[in-house]
């Protein structure tokens, strides 16, 4: 930690504690002896971990947050407001009120009706709760969920908690949904919701919402943007075309999820729900007969499902957004552009090389996968889990994806005439979601090469 953050933390407590100077002392708990030993402990169990913030990890999406971010949450420990009422956290609503508004406004909705969450589950569990009180038959019986095979494990388990019917649609080869199987199935006026990924977690491939809304001229259904992942994307400038006309028809879906905690530079514990139309607020009324005394204003646990939420969430949000405004061209947009010029790059460079098969077309956003050259799907799967073991010596941290052989182009295993439809292979994976992945693109993929040259070089023949 840089001793300019532990300054400007120190000189913000100080004007914080400032403000209830008039109150009678009342002493900070002390830490004690203790204290410091235990500290030392944490601080090596904590080495048990991936270093994340390196960009040689360029595994799973994990992000640090930004310093500001974890300055402003620290800060707002110390008063440790709970946003769920204003009695808990008045400033904290507040700066969440505007948090809010600045996402809603990134997507350009002219109004909105949201709050922030524990994370895309939750805000995604929300999205189908109203989904599936506004999308139902005459005789009131909810119609379906419908969600492609590669979006979020958790629409299908989250359907089944609120006990709505769910309905898998398959992907087709860039793994973005198949809207010839899903204009069948409306036209069999199955489904109310349509969930669209734009970003999915495992390749960060998008559904095209342009043509899925183009369906709502003849079929009648809601649509739910799942942009946990990619949502901030919107603001780069480099997507391609079919992307970016994705990106373009959000403002026409009726709720989004978006995870400032995965590209909004925040810590865990910060998701967020938006809904189109401020009317669904009606759905959540209850009168809970202890907690709204305060003020006429809104509390946000009245348009909300979570009870106490942590203030300093948004807290950590709004200075965030302060620093770096989600301006297209600004500072902000220009790292997510870094990521995704980073995975285009990696992908040709992958293209290239001798050991490793890549998809046909390029990563939308800045994930990409690839798998290794070898006779067949399972070789290559045994080939992927070394490369990854060895990279991890090298200090580089990939990750591995179980994904359909049908992503790759075909003749890419000589010995595996006619796979199966859901056949799959294990591949390597590699999110760029940091800035800086872009200067160290040389280093990841010299460290990949040495790495799949000693694999395959361990393989009896
Ligand atoms: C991460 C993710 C989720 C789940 O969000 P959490 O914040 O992990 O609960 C849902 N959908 C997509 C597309 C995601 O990438």
């Amino acid at each position: 930690m840089s001793d300019e953050f532990l300054k400007l933390l120190a000189e913000s407590e100080r004007t914080l504690d400032q403000g209830f100077a008039h109150l009678p002392p009342n002493p900070a708990t002390p830490l004690g002896p203790a204290a410091s030993a235990i500290l030392q402990q944490v601080a090596t169990r904590l080495h048990d971990n991936y270093p994340y913030a390196h960009p040689l990890y360029a595994g799973q999406m994990l992000k640090p947050p930004h310093p500001i971010a974890r300055a402003a949450y620290t800060l707002a420990m110390s008063v440790n407001p709970n946003n769920h009422a204003l009695d808990g956290g008045r400033a904290s609503s507040a700066m969440e009120i505007e948090a809010i508004a600045a996402l809603a406004k990134m997507f350009h909705w002219p109004q909105h009706l949201g709050h922030l969450s524990s994370g895309g589950t939750f805000a995604n569990l929300e999205a189908l709760w109203v989904a599936g009180q506004l999308a139902h038959t005459e005789d009131g019986t909810p119609k379906a969920i419908a969600a492609s095979d590669q979006a979020h494990y958790t629409h299908s388990r989250i359907s089944g908690v609120l006990g709505l019917p769910f309905i898998s649609v398959p992907s087709d080869e860039h793994g973005r949904m198949d809207l010839t199987i899903l204009e069948a199935l409306l036209n069999a006026d199955k489904i109310g919701t349509v969930v669209v990924t734009l970003g999915t977690t495992a390749i960060g491939s998008v559904d095209p919402l342009d043509r899925i809304v183009a369906l709502q001229e003849k079929y009648k259904f809601r649509i739910h943007v799942d942009a946990a992942y990619g949502g901030y994307f919107t603001l780069a400038a480099n997507l391609s075309s079919e992307t970016r006309a994705a990106f373009d028809a959000i403002p026409h879906a009726d709720s989004i999820v978006i995870d400032p905690h995965k590209h909004g530079l925040q810590p865990y514990g910060c998701g967020c729900i938006l809904f189109r139309d401020p009317a669904v607020g009606r759905l959540y009324k209850h009168d809970s007969p202890y907690t709204y005394f305060s003020s006429r204003d809104l509390h946000l646990g009245e348009i909300s499902l979570e009870c106490s939420r942590a203030g300093a969430s948004a807290v950590a949000l709004w200075a965030t957004q302060q620093l770096l405004p989600y301006t297209p061209g600004g500072a902000f947009a220009q790292g997510l552009e870094a990521g995704h010029t980073a995975a285009l790059k990696l992908h040709q460079r992958l293209k290239e090389s001798p050991h490793f098969i890549s998809p046909a077309s390029p990563p939308q956003l800045d994930i990409l996968f690839w798998a290794v050259r070898a006779a067949n799907p399972e070789a290559s799967s045994r080939l992927a889990q070394l490369i990854f073991d060895e990279a991890a010596k090298r200090d580089l941290h990939l990750a591995l994806a179980k994904l359909p052989l049908r992503f790759f182009p075909q003749d890419s295993w000589q010995n595996s005439p006619q796979a199966e439809p859901d056949a799959t292979v294990t591949c390597l994976r590699s999110v760029l979601m940091k800035p800086e992945h872009l200067l160290w693109l040389d280093q990841i993929g010299q460290r990949l090469d040495t790495a799949a040259l000693t694999a395959i070089g361990s393989i009896p023949r």
